[in-house]
């Protein structure tokens, strides 16, 4: 067992970055077991409310919102405080105090709390999973799966800072000795999305804190009471006040304030494409008050397609298209929403995907027959059922699903006939809609993957190793498989993210995501 260890107050010993365990399968005894009775334990815990965190404190507001079941929009998961500006600015106080003190505590201090919270994460796995099956309307598999990689960000950002926060020796001239080290930026404004929202959350809070920062945490309003979550484990770890401050609101009320405080030093969002431009714009505004430059650490959508070739194992492709495109009711940045085949398997492949999906089964998350659940809420449902009418009228629908008629179902929808030119191969649909399109030749096929503005995940399958080595060099996007599904990105082993109009480039769960979070700095002493 290897081991990581540095000299401070605190000393931290931990065993080499291990993932954590995926779903076991619905099938397994101990799953069949846990999960509906995690499942009926959230249910009798519905309807609480939930105030902000800040300072250490709970702060009641008088604004509520509740946060509803997906499947059953009657069953009021949550009763959620908001903040407003007012709320927003006590925070931005609360970290910028709490600042001067947490950005000199050890690493392995940091770390510490981090490992503390895992521990925490992975005893209720199977309670916090269920949250989302309900909140979220994730499948077992999704949403236990969404705390796995939690809780690898927890683990891996606490070893990733024990490396990082060692003082480097630069090597010395004329006697000089020089020294190389890292400290934390400021206050973080954390603005996660609703698809993973533990994961998502639990990873760039986590950076933050671990690297010295403090921060105020901005859940998506779909997915309040998860976000919570993290108030729990970080109060549960004894985290010092203000180092972590929870304040849930409407972004179009609240988000322009976070982002525009002077008190801002870093900014991490994951999200949309419209609101992560709208980020970037606004924070580069300096005004006179603000002492530091923001950063800005910004996840967006994508548009992304898997390649199929001429030479494929049809049946494992059938089978990894679906999943990635209709996973989660294909709610995930990374899911496939571009399939292009090769022509010489068109006719061969394209009827037994159809006939594939016609056997999946629709209806609640919660029940685990089910391939695919309702989407998160009603505009989300609108927005996607234009995108169907779209596929028709671009395309020809070769298939779309019965859907149950209560709450916010929309079909599983499989459209052919689409061109790189059409919206529907150039816009993100967020839902599980996926074009077909058809090329002429393996080239071509490459050509059309990349060419939208988004550059996040992508897929090959093929056998012709040629034709692998040149995807591996001209499919241009952060995530690319081979011969496998497109979404699932593991910590440390695969570090997620994209460039162009996916993101930054800054990879989560990767060796450089801390350095986002933190400004070196250089010591020379002459003896
Ligand atoms: P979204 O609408 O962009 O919202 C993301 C977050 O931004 C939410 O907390 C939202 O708050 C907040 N927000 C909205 N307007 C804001 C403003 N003016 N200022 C500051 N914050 C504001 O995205 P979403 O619907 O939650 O998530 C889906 C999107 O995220 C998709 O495009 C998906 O591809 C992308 N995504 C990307 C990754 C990745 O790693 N690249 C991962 C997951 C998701 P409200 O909830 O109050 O609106």
């Amino acid at each position: 067992m290897s081991t990581t260890q540095i000299e401070s107050n605190v000393k931290l010993e931990l065993p080499a970055f291990a993932n954590e365990p995926l779903f076991a399968g619905c099938d397994d005894p101990q799953v069949r077991k846990a999960f509906p009775h995690a499942i009926a334990q959230v249910r009798w815990q519905l309807g609480r409310d939930y105030p902000l965190y800040i300072n250490g404190r709970d702060v009641v507001t008088d604004e509520v919102i509740d946060s509803i079941n997906p499947a059953d929009p009657d069953e009021v998961i949550g009763r959620i405080c908001q903040a407003g500006t007012e709320e927003v600015e006590h925070a931005l106080t609360a970290a910028h105090n709490a600042f001067q003190t947490w950005r000199d505590t050890s690493p392995a201090e940091r770390a510490e709390y981090l490992v503390k919270a895992a521990r925490i994460a992975r005893e209720r796995i199977y309670e916090y999973s269920a949250w989302q099956v309900l909140e979220e309307g994730k499948q077992w598999a999704q949403a236990y799966n969404d705390l796995a990689e939690g809780i690898d960000f927890l683990e891996y950002y606490a070893r990733e800072m024990l490396r990082l926060g060692q003082t480097r020796d630069m090597g010395s001239y004329a006697g000089q000795i020089n020294q190389y080290f890292y400290q934390a930026k400021g206050v973080a404004a954390v603005i996660a999305p609703w698809n993973f929202p533990f994961a998502i959350a639990c990873g760039m809070c986590s950076a933050a804190i671990v690297t010295g920062n403090c921060v105020v945490f901005k859940p998506s309003n779909r997915s309040p009471v998860v976000g919570h979550h993290l108030v729990e484990l970080f109060r549960r770890v004894g985290l010092p006040d203000g180092v972590f401050n929870y304040t849930p609101g409407r972004g179009s009320v609240m988000g322009d304030y976070l982002v525009d405080s002077p008190k801002v030093g870093i900014i991490a969002f994951t999200g949309s494409m419209e609101v992560g431009l709208r980020i970037i714009e606004r924070a580069g505004k300096t005004p006179d008050n603000q002492l530091s430059v923001k950063k800005i650490i910004c996840e967006m959508g994508g548009k992304n397609a898997i390649i199929l070739d001429d030479d494929i194992d049809m049946d494992r492709a059938v089978t990894a298209v679906l999943y990635s495109a209709f996973g989660y009711q294909g709610q995930k940045c990374s899911a496939c929403s571009r399939l292009i085949v090769h022509d010489a398997i068109y006719d061969a492949f394209v009827p037994k995907l159809i006939e594939a999906a016609r056997k999946l089964k629709i209806g609640p998350a919660e029940e685990p027959d089910n391939y695919m659940g309702a989407v998160i809420d009603r505009s989300a449902q609108q927005k996607i059922l234009e995108y169907v009418e779209l596929a028709g009228k671009e395309g020809n629908i070769l298939y779309s699903s019965e859907v149950p008629d209560k709450s916010f179902y929309v079909p599983m929808t499989i459209a052919e006939g689409i061109t790189p030119d059409n919206r529907l191969a150039q816009e993100e649909v967020f839902g599980p809609v996926l074009a077909v399109m058809r090329a002429r030749d393996f080239d071509e096929a490459l050509d059309w993957a990349n060419s939208t503005r988004f550059a996040l995940t992508g897929g090959v399958f093929s056998r012709n190793r040629e034709h692998l080595d040149k995807a591996r060099r001209q499919f241009r996007v952060g995530n690319l498989y081979f011969n496998r599904s497109c979404v699932g990105a593991m910590v440390q082993i695969q570090p997620f993210g994209g460039f162009k109009m996916s993101g930054v480039g800054t990879k989560a769960g990767g060796p450089d995501y801390l350095l986002h979070f933190m400004d070196p700095r250089a010591l020379t002493e002459q003896p």
